[in-house]
């Protein structure tokens, strides 16, 4: 944990006490503030005060007496309305930051990773960390995946926080000055809370705010948005950048193109028979990697290429990411809950030549379009949750289906199917397109039920 200190005679607000509000009341805990602590929710509110950190309505708080309110990232400060608290911090000038500031100003000696993007920033957090963990770099690895920032040991100069940055906690993090930048990529997200693209730009760009001409900006640019983000940071000279692409062989940049990595166009090695970081999302994401790690000038420069390899090959991936539960008699069980639209599933449908697909739960807008070109891939759609009957009609014509009804049921129909069929390529893929508040708590809840069934079977 970092323990704040010399806070004496400040007022700090905490307000949104989830993961990371609790991490900041116990950062905060001897740090010499006076801690105005509030949640809209009474669930909050109880884990607080059973810690030990009484709660107060800061609607009604003398706002004139705060001088910082730490705002958890999920809570809106400016669309789609700002929330109440935040209303009141701006109406009376008191700055509203995240965590990630905390840990800015409380620990400048280490050097600090920040990942964002809208796709792709956990897997390629996690790969970062654990590549440098490979090189014996003392690092931290959390944000908005996994630890919350102020959760993280005290590190030296010689250690790396790898932090992952949603556009929240870039909007919030007023000193943040990361050594190292990577910026994946931008398509269309969040846009309620950013107004619209240019705005979900405009709050990733403050990542980008405290430049020193020291700094690497590793950034996709196989998109229009990030592509001129690269070339205005690149002009205003205060970023050394580095461009990555999955898609074409940059002459100058690193590129993961055919499960191959490149630097300046040169050959680095393959990454084909890296078994969680399949498909060209992934090689997006291991350049990323790559050219962090490389980028390095702390404790001995960059990690060396061989490092990387060993490691990439090595990265045991994250839960409910196209997660290989298990094999049966040459049938492979895949465990993709986090794909929650059609977008991400089509990441993972282009992975695979024969599939047994479980789809379904609460649909998004667009349902399952823009999945048209890989419905020869599907052996068989198992369809559950809500949108089973509207998925049914959607892929008539296109691909066979049938409805399950619960995952139970698809798991076992999925895997009886397969095994009859005796394809030695055949996947059992729940890849859902859906949300699954229909039938689960969350994406992860609807993972760890898939892999209990299939490890039933
Ligand atoms: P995030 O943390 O940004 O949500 P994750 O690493 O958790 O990203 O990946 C979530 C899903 O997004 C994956 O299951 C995959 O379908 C898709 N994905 C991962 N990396 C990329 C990428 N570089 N570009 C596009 N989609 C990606």
């Amino acid at each position: 944990m970092i323990a704040l200190s010399g806070l004496s005679g400040k007022t700090i607000a905490v307000f949104g006490l989830g993961k990371s509000g609790m991490a900041t009341l116990e950062a905060l805990r001897h740090s010499g503030a006076t801690l105005l602590v509030g949640d809209d929710s009474a669930d909050g509110r109880k884990k607080a005060e059973d810690a030990g950190f009484p709660t107060t309505d800061l609607t009604k708080a003398d706002w004139t007496k705060i001088d910082s309110l730490i705002l958890s990232p999920g809570i809106p400060h400016t669309l789609p309305e700002p929330h109440a608290v935040a209303a009141l911090a701006k109406q009376h000038k008191v700055e509203i930051v995240g965590d990630v500031e905390y840990l800015f100003r409380a620990m400048p000696a280490p050097t600090y990773i920040g990942i964002t993007g809208t796709n792709g920033k956990s897997t390629t957090t996690a790969l970062i960390a654990h590549i440098l963990t490979n090189a014996k770099r003392v690092n931290e690895v959390g944000g908005n995946l996994g630890i919350p920032t102020l959760s993280f040991k005290p590190l030296d100069k010689n250690g790396v926080y790898v932090i992952e940055m949603s556009s929240f906690q870039c909007e919030l993090t007023p000193s943040a000055a990361f050594d190292v930048v990577v910026w994946l990529n931008i398509t269309p997200d969040h846009i309620d809370r950013h107004g619209d693209i240019a705005g979900y730009v405009a709050a990733k760009k403050m990542l980008l705010r405290n430049a020193n001409k020291k700094q690497v900006l590793v950034i996709g640019v196989d998109d229009l948005f990030s592509a001129a983000v690269a070339d205005e940071a690149e002009k205003a000279g205060h970023w050394r950048v580095i461009r990555i692409s999955s898609q074409t062989i940059l002459e100058n940049g690193i590129s993961g193109v055919n499960a191959t990595l490149y630097h300046n166009g040169g050959e680095l090695f393959s990454i084909s028979s890296a078994p969680t970081l399949p498909g060209a999302h992934n090689w997006q994401n291991a350049a990323a990697a790559l050219a962090a790690t490389n980028a390095l000038t702390n404790n001995g420069g960059g990690v060396d290429i061989g490092t990387i390899n060993k490691a990439i090959h090595s990265y045991p991936g994250l839960p409910h990411r196209q997660q290989l539960i298990r094999t049966i008699d040459g049938v492979r069980f895949i465990n993709d809950s986090k794909a929650t639209n059609a977008d991400a599933t089509s990441k993972a449908l282009g992975c695979y030549d024969a599939i047994y697909w479980i789809a379904g739960g609460k649909a998004k807008d667009g349902g399952l379009n823009g999945l048209e070109a890989f419905m020869p891939r599907i052996k068989h759609a198992f369809l559950i949750g809500a949108a089973a009957n509207d998925f049914a009609i959607w892929l008539n014509g296109k691909a066979p289906a049938s409805i399950s009804g619960t995952l139970e049921v698809a798991v076992y129909e999925a895997a009886k199917a397969a095994r009859d069929a005796g394809d030695e390529n055949a996947v059992v893929l729940l890849s859902p397109a859906c949300a699954s508040y229909d039938q689960f708590n969350n994406y992860e809840h609807r993972g760890e039920a898939f892999a209990r069934f299939v490890n039933a079977l």
